[in-house]
C-alpha cells in the first residue's frame, strides 16, 4: 500500500507535545497512549523533559531512532520549518493538525502554498493541515484529538469535517461499528481523497470505503480513480450540498439549470459511487457492505412475526426494485412441516406472533437454502412469546451455515436491545426499520449490477472538425466569446445537425429576396451580437406567410428594437426557413470546473427554467447513457405521446446528445452551448436556435 508510513506507522513523534491537559498537543499524546499503540512514541518539546511518562525530545533531530510519522501541533508559522526538519530526520509522513491556513483567508493560503512546496522538497507527505488527525485501528493508533478509539473493522472512513468524526466515533461506539482507518483530511493541501481512495483500494484490511465530502479537489482525476476502485470495493459517500453556481450571470439556459450538485450527481453515477443521503444512511450502507457477503441477485425473502412490518418490508422492497420472490415448491413444503397451520408460507413468511427462536431458526434455514433466494430480511417485533436474544443467536447460527446475505430489523427498543447486541457481535447488520434494511439491500444489489455491467463504449460520429476549428479561431481572433445564432448553427451543422436554411438580410430588400429564395412561410430573427435572448426583445417573428407580412414584420422589428435597445449593434435580420410542427426540447452543455462538460436534456421552450424537468450527464456519453438521460425526465413520456397523441423520435434526440457530447470533448474552448429549442418530429431533430460561449483565452 502506498502511504504506508502514514496509515500503518511503526513509530510516531508528536511535535508540539504539551504537558498542559486540554491542549491539543497533550490530548494527542494521551490518545495515542490510551489507544494502545505499541510502537515507540516520542513527544517533542524543547521546554519539557517528560510528557505523560514519556521521554521528551528538544527537537526532531534529537530523537535519534527512526520515526515513521510525525504529528504536528505547532502554531501555523512554525509548521513549515518543522517539515524541513522532519525531512532531514528521514520522516516521510506528517499529520498537520494545526489550523490557521487556507481556511482563514489570503494570508493562510500563502502559508499553505509554502507548506506544500516545502513538503514536496523535503519528501514528506502531509495530511491536513487543519485536521483532526488519523486513526488506524490495526496498529492501535489514535493520532487524533478525538478521545474514542473505535474497534477494528473493515470500513475506511475519510472525512472533510473533523468535528463530524468526533460525532461519528461516538455513534460507532454504540453501534459497535468497526473501522480500518478514520482519516480527517482537513484542508487537503497535499493529500486528498483521490489518493486515499487509491490507498484504501489496495489495502487488504479495508472492504468498504466511506466518506463525508464537501468538495472534490480534482474532479476528473478523482472520477477516473473511482471508476477503477469501485469494481474492487464499494465506495459510499455523503456529499454535503454546495451552493449552486447560480450566482454567476447565466449566459445559457443550460448554465442556469446546472448547479454544481448536478455534476456531482453525474460523477457519482458514472463511477458507481454510492451516494448516501445522510450520515445515518452512510453507516447503514457501509455496515451492510462491510459485514455481509454481496447478494448474487435481487431476489429477496422476508421472514416476520407480525403482519404489519411484513407489508412495510414488501412495499419497501418493491420501491427498492428488489424482486419479491415466490418461494420454491419444496421450500414451501418444508415450511409447512415446521410452521403452524395458521402461518403464511408465502413470501413474506409470517411465523406468527408466538414464534420462538426454534421456529425462526427452522424457517430461516429453509428460506435461505432456497436456490431462488439471494438475500433474506428477518423482522421481529417483541411480543409476549418472543425471545429476541435467543432468536438473534439462532439467526447467527443459520448465517454461519448458509453464508448468504441476511439483514435484520428488530423493531423496538429496550426489549430488543439484547438481541441487537448479539447480532452486532456476529456481524449481522441490524436496522431500526424494514425500510432502512431494504435500502441497504438495494444498495448492495445495485452495486452487484453495476460491477457486472459491460464496459462503456463511446462511438465517434464522423464530423467536420476543421470547419468548427475555423469558426472558433475567427471568433477568438476578434476577441468574441459569444458565438451568435448564425455561427453557432454553422458549428452545429458541421457536427451533423440539421439547421433551417438561413440568410442574413441587412435591409428590407435583402429580406425580400432571401424570403423569395427560401420560400414562404419564413421566420425572421434579429441579428445582433448584443442580443442573446431574441424573443425577450421582440426579435423573433414566425410564420410570415407572404411579402406583405415580411415587410411589416421587418420594419416593426427594427423600429421596436432600436427604440428599446438604442445601444445595440444591429446587423439586420436572419430570414429562416420555417420548420413547423414537432416538439421543442432543449439540449446543451455547460463546463463544470471540476468534472468537465456536463450535458443537459429537458423540455424546451420558455418553461424550461420553471419546470426544471431536466437530466444531466457528463460527456462523453455512450448511446445507452444518452437514451437513459432522456428516459429519466417526465418529458420523455410526453415525447412518446400521451392519450393517442403521435410520439416523436427520441432516438434522434439521443443522437443529438452524442453529437454535442463529442463537440464539447473535441473543443475544450467551448464553455457553454445551448440548442433551445431542438425541434423534434417523427423522424428528425432540427436545431432552430443555437448559442455558444467560448472561453476568453
Ligand atoms: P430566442 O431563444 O433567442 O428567443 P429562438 O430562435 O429560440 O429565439 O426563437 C424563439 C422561438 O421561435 C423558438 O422557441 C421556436 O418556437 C420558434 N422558432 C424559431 N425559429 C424557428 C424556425 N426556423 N422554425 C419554426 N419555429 C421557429
Ligand atoms: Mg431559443
Amino acid at each position: 500500500m502506498s502511504l504506508e508510513k502514514l496509515l500503518l506507522p511503526q513509530s510516531v513523534a508528536i511535535i508540539g507535545a504539551s504537558r498542559v491537559q486540554g491542549k491539543v498537543g497533550y490530548e494527542i499524546v494521551s490518545n495515542i497512549l490510551s489507544g494502545g499503540f505499541t510502537g515507540p512514541v516520542h513527544p517533542v518539546n524543547p521546554k519539557a523533559d517528560e510528557i505523560l511518562g514519556l521521554e521528551c525530545f528538544p527537537s526532531v533531530a534529537a530523537i535519534g531512532g527512526p520515526v515513521d510519522l510525525a504529528v504536528i501541533c505547532l502554531p501555523s508559522p512554525a509548521v513549515d520549518k518543522t517539515i524541513l526538519e522532519c525531512g532531514k530526520a528521514g520522516i516521510r509522513a506528517a499529520i498537520v493538525i494545526t489550523a490557521g491556513f487556507k481556511e482563514i483567508g489570503e494570508e493562510g493560503r500563502k502559508l499553505e502554498d509554502r507548506l506544500v512546496r516545502t513538503a514536496r522538497q523535503a519528501g514528506v507527505r502531509i495530511l491536513g493541515p487543519n485536521c483532526l488527525g488519523l486513526i488506524s485501528t490495526h496498529v492501535n493508533l489514535n493520532a487524533s484529538f478525538a478521545p474514542l478509539m473505535p474497534r477494528q473493522g473493515s470500513i475506511a472512513m475519510i472525512s472533510q469535517s473533523g468535528a463530524l468524526i468526533a460525532g461519528i466515533l461516538d455513534k460507532a461506539q454504540e453501534g459497535k461499528i468497526g473501522f480500518s482507518y478514520v482519516v480527517s483530511v482537513g484542508n487537503k493541501a497535499e493529500l486528498d481523497e483521490e489518493e486515499l481512495l487509491r490507498a484504501f483500494a489496495a489495502d487488504p484490511k479495508t472492504r468498504v470505503i466511506a466518506g463525508y465530502i464537501e468538495n472534490i479537489t480534482e474532479g476528473e482525476k478523482f472520477l477516473r480513480t473511482a471508476e477503477r476502485v469501485v469494481p474492487e470495493k464499494p465506495v459510499v459517500l455523503v456529499k454535503a450540498g454546495s451552493t449552486a453556481a447560480g450566482t454567476k450571470a447565466a449566459f445559457s439556459h443550460t448554465g442556469s439549470l446546472a448547479g454544481s450538485e448536478a455534476a456531482y450527481e453525474c460523477a457519482f453515477r458514472r463511477s458507481g459511487i454510492i451516494r448516501a443521503a445522510s450520515i445515518e444512511d452512510l453507516f447503514d450502507l457501509a455496515q451492510a457492505f462491510a459485514e455481509q457477503p454481496l447478494p448474487i441477485g435481487r431476489r429477496i425473502a422476508v421472514i416476520t412475526n407480525a403482519g404489519g412490518p411484513g407489508i412495510m418490508a414488501a412495499d419497501a422492497c418493491e420501491k427498492a426494485n428488489l424482486t419479491f420472490r415466490v418461494l420454491s415448491e419444496s421450500a414451501v413444503q418444508k415450511l409447512q412441516e415446521v410452521l403452524p397451520a395458521a402461518a403464511s408460507t408465502n413470501n413474506p413468511v409470517d411465523v406468527l406472533g408466538d414464534a420462538d427462536e426454534t421456529r425462526y431458526e427452522n424457517t430461516l434455514r429453509i428460506v435461505m437454502s432456497d436456490e431462488g433466494v439471494d438475500a433474506a430480511l428477518v423482522l421481529l417485533t417483541p411480543q409476549a412469546m418472543t425471545h429476541p436474544a435467543e432468536t438473534a443467536e439462532a439467526i447467527a447460527r443459520v448465517y454461519r451455515e448458509v453464508r448468504k446475505t441476511v439483514l435484520v430489523s428488530f423493531i423496538g427498543s429496550k426489549l430488543v436491545e439484547g438481541g441487537i447486541e448479539i447480532l452486532r457481535e456476529n456481524g449481522i447488520p441490524q436496522f431500526p426499520s424494514p425500510e432502512r434494511a431494504a435500502r441497504a439491500l438495494q444498495a448492495m444489489a445495485d452495486y452487484v449490477d453495476w460491477c457486472s455491467q459491460p464496459p462503456r463504449v463511446i462511438h465517434r460520429i464522423p464530423t467536420h472538425r476543421v470547419r468548427v476549428e475555423k469558426t472558433i479561431r475567427r471568433h477568438r481572433a476578434l476577441g468574441q466569446t459569444e458565438v451568435g445564432e448564425q455561427a453557432a448553427k454553422d458549428i452545429l451543422e458541421a457536427y451533423g445537425f440539421i439547421v433551417p436554411e438561413s440568410i442574413l438580410a441587412r435591409n428590407v430588400d435583402e429580406a425580400r429576396s432571401a424570403a423569395e429564395r427560401i420560400g414562404y412561410p419564413v421566420v425572421i430573427k434579429i441579428a445582433s451580437q448584443d442580443i442573446s435572448h431574441k424573443s425577450d426583445v421582440g426579435g423573433v417573428r414566425v410564420g410570415l406567410e407572404n411579402e406583405e407580412e415580411l415587410i411589416d414584420g421587418f420594419e416593426l422589428m427594427m423600429l421596436r428594437i432600436q427604440r428599446k435597445l438604442p445601444e445595440a449593434r444591429l446587423d439586420g435580420v436572419t430570414v429562416q426557413e420555417m420548420k413547423a410542427g414537432g416538439r421543442e426540447v432543449i439540449i446543451g452543455m455547460t463546463r463544470d470546473p471540476q468534472f468537465g462538460p456536463l450535458l443537459v436534456f429537458g423540455l424546451g421552450g420558455i418553461h424550461v427554467e420553471v419546470l426544471k424537468d431536466v437530466a444531466f450527464e457528463l460527456a462523453p456519453i455512450t448511446e445507452e447513457e444518452a437514451c437513459a438521460m432522456i428516459e429519466r425526465t417526465k418529458t420523455f413520456k410526453l415525447l412518446r405521446g400521451v392519450r393517442g397523441e403521435k410520439g416523436v423520435d427520441t432516438d434522434t434526440i439521443a443522437e443529438s446528445l452524442r453529437r454535442i457530447s463529442q463537440l464539447s470533448v473535441d473543443f475544450p474552448e467551448i464553455l457553454e452551448l445551448d440548442i433551445n429549442p431542438l425541434k423534434v418530429t417523427g423522424t428528425e431533430a432540427i436545431a432552430v436556435d443555437g448559442r455558444i460561449r467560448l472561453c476568453a483565452d
